[in-house]
């Protein structure tokens, strides 16, 4: 289930690390695309609408001059030579004519004969203004015009057909157009057009849109009778999409890499561990190395703290104590504590040869679960049966940590100690429980724990826990264990104290079972000079 619960969590945290960065910047830089389209769409209607403004204010400036009387009729030399004037004289207005009976009389360049017949007006202004489109002129070939004649005087201006939409040219893609505001008509237009665009939006004079693939800007003309639409295509814009990706997506997946690894060495931490201990149980990997524990006066062995070693087949080398923290994390604690008693007992099965003369001792040490458990009992009266013969006594470390379940604890100490061990509290001063909790039980020894040792001699602030401790196990009369002795300095403050027994690198560090009963059967032939 914890493994489930871990991928679910890792894999919900690369997704959310990995789409939140692309996603956050997929959507700014869309935003930021459609706002710039929608900028460039409408500074493009805008020069459109401004150009046909001044288009059609020129045009009807011009028909008014040639409307006056003075010129004659509409196709004297007078008028005509008026019309040459406006050819010459005019930005946009390309030339002028008369229209009679839906045929160009006259321009500027003379009387056409007939006339030349135009085609039907595409449109017609509130003004009276036919717009023709797309027409073409005998004088001036290959070219188109757009015409525009005063129905009231006949007068017309001709237009380049291409007015205006020149602009666009340069712009790929773009579509634009100008509109009729009161009747919705288009009077002219390039590129693709939508109807939707151009339907009547409220009383603004200019809209932002997006609608069949582009991004479209409107405004209207507060003078005439027409709107002017440009449209710019989408894709532009996922283009930039594309540019954003191109530097979010490999940072997107850096990131997703990282996790991915941390991932893979979390779960190998979580996963394959337990099933390693699990192989290594079944494979008899573990092993048991002793550290004496010295009189400190005489400086003799008269114990040893039972200690595991993992001889691992592959893999890292594991620290006893992480090891420790793993099988009490995946509940195989026990398995591997039963697994201590069995090898501390055919370990000491050795010490029938032993001649030494003293006790002995054999400390064990035992997690929190233990002492939650009966088994642990039968394991201690079982190790103490083996060894008696031997003139070897047993000792349980436990931890402070493991006597946080007061009552079931109790129990579990008591009948250790019916059965004969003796129980040491260990890394005593480095747990939280009170005193008057730890008087609670009913204990042998006390082992202080390293890292109070270590600041014997120096000015650290917890330099005075040392002689405390002393003080509340004479108060308990418990026997003190001083752990991690280095040097002499420290040695020699504790023997000061009051302190028998001391267990450190000063002395001996853990060893073999075969080195620790060899140098134990020498220390019994040795004379006993010490004495
Ligand atoms: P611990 O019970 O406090 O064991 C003492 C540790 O201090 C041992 O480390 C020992 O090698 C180390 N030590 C002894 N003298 C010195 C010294 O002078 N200087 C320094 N720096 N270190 C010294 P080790 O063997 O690495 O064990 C670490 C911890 O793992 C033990 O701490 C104990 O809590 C746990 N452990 C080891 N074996 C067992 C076991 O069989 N069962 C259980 N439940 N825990 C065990
Ligand atoms: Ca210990
Ligand atoms: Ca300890």
């Amino acid at each position: 289930m914890r493994r489930l619960q871990i991928i679910t969590v890792a894999i919900v945290a690369i997704i959310i690390a990995v789409a939140l960065p692309i996603g956050g910047a997929l959507y700014l830089a869309q935003r930021a695309g459609v706002e710039s389209a929608h900028a460039q769409a409408t500074t493009l209607a805008e020069s459109l609408k401004r150009v046909f403004e001044a288009a059609s204010k020129q045009g009807s400036s011009i028909v008014v001059t040639l409307s006056a009387t003075a010129l004659g009729p509409p196709c004297s030399p007078a008028s005509i030579g008026a019309m040459g004037d406006v050819q010459l004289s005019s930005r946009y207005v390309q030339g002028a004519g008369y229209v009679q009976g839906g045929r160009l009389r006259c321009t500027g360049s003379g009387i056409h004969g007939d006339g030349y017949r135009l085609p039907k007006p595409v449109y017609t202004s509130t003004r009276g203004v036919h717009i023709r489109r797309n027409v073409a002129l005998p004088h001036v070939p290959g070219q188109r015009f757009i015409i525009a004649e005063d129905s009231a005087t006949g007068f017309a201006v001709i237009f380049h057909d291409n007015l205006g939409f020149d602009l666009f040219e340069h712009v790929p893609g773009m579509a634009a157009g100008v509109v009729s505001r009161s009747t919705n008509e288009v009077i002219a237009h390039r590129g693709y057009l939508a109807r939707e665009w151009l339907a009547p939006r409220g009383t603004a004079d200019r809209y932002n849109l997006i609608s069949h693939g582009h991004v479209v800007a409107l405004v209207e003309s507060a003078e005439f009778d027409f709107g002017v639409y440009s449209a710019l295509p989408v894709p532009p814009v996922s283009e930039r999409l594309r540019e954003a990706a191109i530097v979010f997506v490999p940072i997107g997946a850096v990131v997703a890499g990282v996790l991915v690894l941390l991932v893979v060495m979390i779960a190998r931490a979580q996963f394959s561990m337990p099933v390693a201990l699990q192989l290594a149980l079944k494979r008899n990997e573990f092993a048991m190395e002793y550290q004496p524990v010295v009189d400190l006066q005489t400086r003799r062995w008269v114990g040893a703290e039972a200690l595991i070693r993992w001889r691992r087949e592959s893999g890292p080398p594991v620290r006893p104590d992480v090891l420790i923290r793993i099988a009490e994390d995946s509940g195989m604690i026990q398995s591997l504590t039963e697994r201590v008693f069995q090898l501390v007992a055919s370990d000491m099965a050795g010490f029938a040869g032993f001649r030494g003369r003293k006790p002995f001792h054999i400390a064990v040490n035992v997690s929190a679960a233990d002492l939650q458990s009966e088994r642990t009992v039968v394991l201690v009266r079982e190790l103490v049966d083996a060894v008696s013969g031997s003139g070897l006594s047993v000792i349980v470390e436990a931890t402070e940590h493991g006597l946080m379940d007061q009552e079931s604890c109790r129990e579990i100490i008591d009948a250790i100690r019916g059965s004969g061990a003796a129980i040491a509290l260990d890394d005593f001063g480095t747990g939280y429980s009170s005193l008057s909790y730890i008087r609670k039980f009913n204990l042998d020894y006390l082992k202080i724990d390293r890292a109070f040792v270590e600041t014997i001699g120096t000015d650290s602030p917890t330099s005075g826990v040392v002689r405390h401790i002393i003080d509340i196990a004479r108060t308990m009369r418990l026997e003190v264990v001083a752990e991690g002795i280095e040097t002499e300095v420290q040695a020699a403050y504790l023997a000061e104290h009051g302190v028998r027994l001391a267990q450190g690198w000063l002395f001996a560090r853990p060893m073999t079972v075969d080195a620790l009963l060899a140098a134990l059967d020498e220390d019994a032939d040795a004379p006993e000079a010490a004495e």
